[in-house]
C-alpha cells in the first residue's frame, strides 16, 4: 500500500500503459480518476478496477483541449477533494519522415502528446501548490532520446516532454512537487500491435533488445508506483528509461 490515501489522475487510462498504471495505483491504495477520450476503453478500465474493489471515476475528454483538460482535473477534485499525482500518459503515434508529415498530422501529434502535458499540468498545479506536495509523471519514449526512423512528429513531441520534465522539476521541486518522466521502449499495447503482429518487425526489435523481450504495461506501472510514492522523495527531473536495454547499445 505504497500509495495509500493518495489521489491520482491518469490520462490515457482506457488502454495499455495508462490502464496498467491506474490498476497498479489502485492496488497500492490510491483512488484514481481515469481520463480518456475512448468511452469503451475507459469503461473497461473502470469495470476492472471496480471488480477488484478499487475506487475510481471515469472522465471522458480530449487531453489536447483546454476545457476537457480542466474538466478532468475538476472532476478529480470534485470527487476526491484533492490531486496528489498527475500522470500525463495519453499519446498517439503517427509515422513519417518530416517531408512526409503534413501540417495537420504534425499539429495533432504535438497537441495530443505535448500540449496535453502543459494543459493538464496547468490545471492540476494550482491544487498541488496549494497542498504543498504533489507528483507529476510524464510518459515520454526512447524516441525522445534517440533518432528513430520515420517518426518526426512523434520524436519531436517526446523529446520536448523530456526537456519540459527537467524544466518543471527545477521550477516545482522547491515547492514540494517532484516531476519525473519514464521513457519506455517497445511495450505490448494497442499502439504497438501493428509492429508486434508482424513477425519480421517484432523480431527486428526483439533481436536489438538485450533482454530479447517485449515490455508489458506492468513494467512501466511498477516504476510509476515508485516515482509517485514517497519512496522517491529525492528523485526529480529523472528520465527513467525502461526498454530492456534497447538504447544502451
Ligand atoms: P494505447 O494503448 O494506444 O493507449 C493510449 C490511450 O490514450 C488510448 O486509450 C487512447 O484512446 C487514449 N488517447 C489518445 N489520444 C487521446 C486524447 N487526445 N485524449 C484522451 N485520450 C487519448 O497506447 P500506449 O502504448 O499505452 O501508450 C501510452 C503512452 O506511452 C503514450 O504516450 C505513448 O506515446 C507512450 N509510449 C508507448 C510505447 C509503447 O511501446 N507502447 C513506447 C514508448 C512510449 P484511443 O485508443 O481511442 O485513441
Amino acid at each position: 500500500m505504497r500509495l495509500q490515501g493518495k489521489v491520482a489522475l491518469v490520462t490515457g487510462a482506457g488502454s495499455g500503459i495508462g490502464r496498467g498504471i491506474a490498476e497498479a495505483f489502485v492496488r497500492e491504495g490510491a483512488s484514481v480518476a481515469l481520463a480518456d477520450w475512448s468511452e469503451p476503453g475507459g469503461k473497461e478500465s473502470l469495470a476492472q478496477i471496480e471488480a477488484a474493489h478499487g475506487t475510481a471515476i471515469l472522465v471522458l475528454g480530449d487531453v489536447s483541449h483546454a476545457q476537457d483538460a480542466q474538466r478532468m482535473v475538476d472532476a478529480c477534485i470534485e470527487r476526491f477533494g484533492r490531486i496528489d499525482i498527475l500522470v500525463n500518459n495519453a499519446g498517439i503515434l503517427r509515422s513519417g519522415a518530416l517531408h512526409e508529415t503534413d501540417e495537420q498530422t504534425w499539429d495533432l501529434v504535438l497537441d495530443v502528446n505535448l500540449k496535453s502535458v502543459y494543459l493538464l499540468s496547468h490545471a492540476a498545479l494550482p491544487h498541488m501548490l496549494g497542498q504543498g506536495k504533489g507528483r507529476i509523471l510524464n510518459i515520454a519514449s526512447v524516441a525522445g532520446l534517440q533518432g528513430f526512423e520515420k517518426l518526426a512528429a512523434y520524436c519531436a513531441s517526446k523529446g520536448a516532454i523530456v526537456e519540459l520534465t527537467r524544466n518543471m522539476a527545477v521550477d516545482y521541486s522547491p515547492l514540494g512537487i517532484n516531476v519525473n518522466c519514464i521513457a519506455p521502449g517497445l511495450i505490448a499495447t494497442a499502439m504497438t500491435a501493428g509492429i508486434l503482429e508482424q513477425e519480421a518487425s517484432r523480431e527486428a526489435f526483439v533481436s536489438q533488445t538485450p533482454t530479447h523481450s517485449v515490455g508489458q504495461p506492468e513494467d512501466i506501472a511498477s516504476a510509476a508506483v515508485y516515482l509517485c510514492s514517497d519512496e522517491s522523495d529525492f528523485v526529480t527531473g529523472e528520465v527513467l528509461v525502461i526498454d530492456g536495454g534497447l538504447t544502451v547499445r
